[in-house]
């Protein structure tokens, strides 16, 4: 499925021109034109979905075996400690989650230093169990309704 409109539907058919990196039948990756880092690239599904949720399973399983091969070609692959250089995969959806674009996507940005690829904000609460139990207790609710569809 396709969007006539979107910028990101309009690359994977070469209407606009990208700097393409790995594509399989369901996953088409590239680099994004306005990096927070060098070789921050994008993976998105050839399937027009705004949001995760909108994405057929077959593309989903499809993408994060491509973003694991592009940390293996980017040599992001070759720390395995904890210290030193890492990477970031990101996922927005929605305004209010920094999602410009309206085509699901996939960012892999290499983090090198404190000043280059994601910064994140995370404003983390105080543990509070009377409230994780509660929500806990709503959310095991819904999840028997909808092992039940
Ligand atoms: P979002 O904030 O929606 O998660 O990220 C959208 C990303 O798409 C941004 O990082 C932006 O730089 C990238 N982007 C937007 N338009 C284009 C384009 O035409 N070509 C490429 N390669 N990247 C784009
Ligand atoms: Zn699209």
């Amino acid at each position: 499925m396709s969007s006539a409109s979107c910028i990101f539907c309009k690359i994977i058919k070469g209407e606009i021109p990208s700097l393409r990196l790995i594509e399989t039948k369901y996953t088409y990756s590239f680099l994004d034109i306005q990096p927070t880092a060098d070789y921050h690239c994008l993976v998105i599904p050839k399937f027009h979905g705004a949001k995760l949720h909108n994405v057929p399973d077959e593309y989903l399983a499809d993408i994060l075996p491509v973003v694991k091969k592009l940390t293996t070609v980017l040599g992001l692959d070759t720390n395995n400690t904890p210290d030193g250089e890492g990477y970031n995969i990101l996922q927005n959806n929605g305004r209010i989650a920094h999602q410009v674009v309206d085509h699901v996507h996939f960012h892999l940005i290499p983090k090198t230093s404190d000043s280059t690829g994601l910064g994140v904000g995370w404003p983390a609460q105080e543990t509070d169990f009377d409230k994780l139990n509660k929500l806990h207790a709503e959310l095991k609710e819904k999840l028997a309704k909808y092992d039940k569809l």
